[in-house]
């Protein structure tokens, strides 16, 4: 017997073949060689045998996969409104058209027109953030973690930071703030316990080595029971007193009350400032419903230092973060902003409204689909433990049996990509973050996914 693995076809004959000789017309000669060595490749790693439809269709197909996008849009049928995974908050068309105004030319990004001088970048959603919040001052940098690091290290290097047991967040798993704190060149002392700090733990740490107090607020995750935790006013008070800096990282970024469509229990930034803290981190594509960025708000000497802190250069924002935020933050001045802003839509909509769009899918998948009561989530570490009631999509495969991870999968690969969740054995799929232009697209990608 012959290894088949002898008989694979060499490069140059797949190349010349009609089929694979066509893909060069229409793509550039090296995405094509490429694809036919990984589809030689792949062959031999799987015993040498051919590809079941042939050559030139592996070929092919291999090519488009690799000239597509590797980052793409995918619709969110999982009903988490801020999904990290999938990229978070979806800006508002006011912030898209801020981006794409300033993608394709030259801006005034740090030029002074007036002037016909250099400018600053810093100034650019500056006067904005001071206007919507009251701050003294506001600087914006890459993320809230850059935040973090530059506050950290503007207001605490080479001195001691102390931070309660019980806000030592970790989040997403990537992202923990003792990790950050020893990067800012600032040393963490942990005080209290993980359910109970007060302040005599704080009190009993301050040192002359002592140069911060951090709250961090914490995200994804409640502790309930038996807890103290000592509040951000009495935190600054103490700072204050011991003549220390405070710091207050509220990862959220929550502009306006959501309480009156039940959303309570996460702090807004205006109360965070409020408490007297010297400086507040927090995400531009968390709450605040635009892009990727950090904010830091506070008192005019703390973000001035930060300003100045060498870091806060390696994580400054771009000229799109700046443009979508800008324009994401000017909503926030009217009454337009929870309607425009698509997280604040979504955080908000009537339950009424979800049933009809849940109909409306419903009614494009047929027989294979029912409409249950069930929840949907804020994600993003905001508003951990908030229950928002929505109508999902059940669908239950009549015809043959398909296991829902193979439903799930084929939703995954359809065109754009649908992510759904299971739950119970079924895949559900909630209309509260799938936009309405895309319910009618997911209706038909379920109904292909049913059929085979
Ligand atoms: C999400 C979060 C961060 C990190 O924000 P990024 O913008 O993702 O860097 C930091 N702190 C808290 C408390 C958070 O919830």
């Amino acid at each position: 017997m012959t290894d088949p693995r002898r008989r694979l076809p060499a490069v140059d004959a797949l190349l010349a073949e009609p089929d694979v000789a066509a893909l060069i017309a229409s793509h550039p000669r090296g995405l094509v060689v490429r694809a036919v060595r990984d589809t030689i490749e792949h062959a031999r790693a799987h015993g040498g045998a051919a590809p079941a439809g042939g050559w030139g269709a592996a070929v092919g197909e291999r090519t488009r996969r690799l000239a597509a996008p590797s980052l793409a849009p995918v619709i969110n049928a999982t009903g988490v409104v801020l999904h990290t995974n999938l990229g978070r908050a979806p800006l508002a068309p006011a912030a898209i058209a801020a981006m794409s105004r300033v993608a394709g030319g030259y801006t005034n990004l740090e030029y002074d027109l007036a002037r016909g001088t250099r400018g600053s970048r810093d100034g650019l959603c500056r006067d904005l953030l001071i206007e919507l919040t009251g701050a003294e001052d506001a600087l914006v940098v890459n993320n809230a973690a850059g935040a973090l690091l530059v506050a950290l290290s503007a207001l605490a290097r080479d001195g001691d930071a102390l931070v309660s047991r019980g806000e030592l967040v970790e989040i997403g798993g990537s992202f923990r703030i003792p990790d950050i704190m020893a990067r800012s060149g600032a040393a963490l002392v942990e005080v209290g316990t993980t359910n109970r700090t007060h302040r005599a733990d704080y009190e009993a740490a301050l040192t002359p080595r002592t140069r911060l107090l951090l709250k961090v607020h914490r995200s994804n995750f409640q502790v309930t029971g038996f807890t103290t935790e000592v509040p951000a006013t009495e935190l600054a008070g103490l700072a204050r007193h011991a003549q220390v800096a405070s710091l207050y990282d509220l990862g959220s970024g929550l502009l306006l009350d959501l309480a009156p469509w039940g959303l309570t229990g996460e702090p807004s930034v205006a109360e965070a400032l409020a408490s007297g803290v010297d400086a507040v981190a927090f995400s531009g594509d968390k709450l605040l419903g635009g892009p990727q960025a950090g904010i830091l708000l506070g008192r005019r000497d703390a973000i001035a230092a930060c300003r100045k802190d060498p870091l806060a250069r390696a994580v400054r924002s771009d000229k799109f973060t700046l443009a979508a935020l800008e324009a994401t933050l000017a909503l926030y001045r009217g009454p337009a902003a929870i309607q425009e802003i698509p997280v604040l839509r979504m955080l908000t909509q009537d339950v009424a409204q979800i049933r009809r769009a849940a109909e409306a899918l419903h009614k494009g998948v047929g027989k294979d689909a029912d409409i249950v009561e069930g929840e949907s989530e804020v994600g993003g570490g905001s508003f951990p433990g908030a229950k928002l009631n929505t109508w999902l999509v059940r669908i239950t495969p009549s015809t043959q049996h398909l296991a829902p991870n193979t439903l799930a999968e084929r939703l995954r690969g359809a065109d754009p990509p649908i992510i759904t969740r299971i739950a119970d054995d079924r895949v559900l799929l909630d209309p509260r973050t799938i936009l309405p232009s895309e319910i009618e697209l997911v209706a038909r990608a379920v109904r292909a996914a049913l059929d085979g």
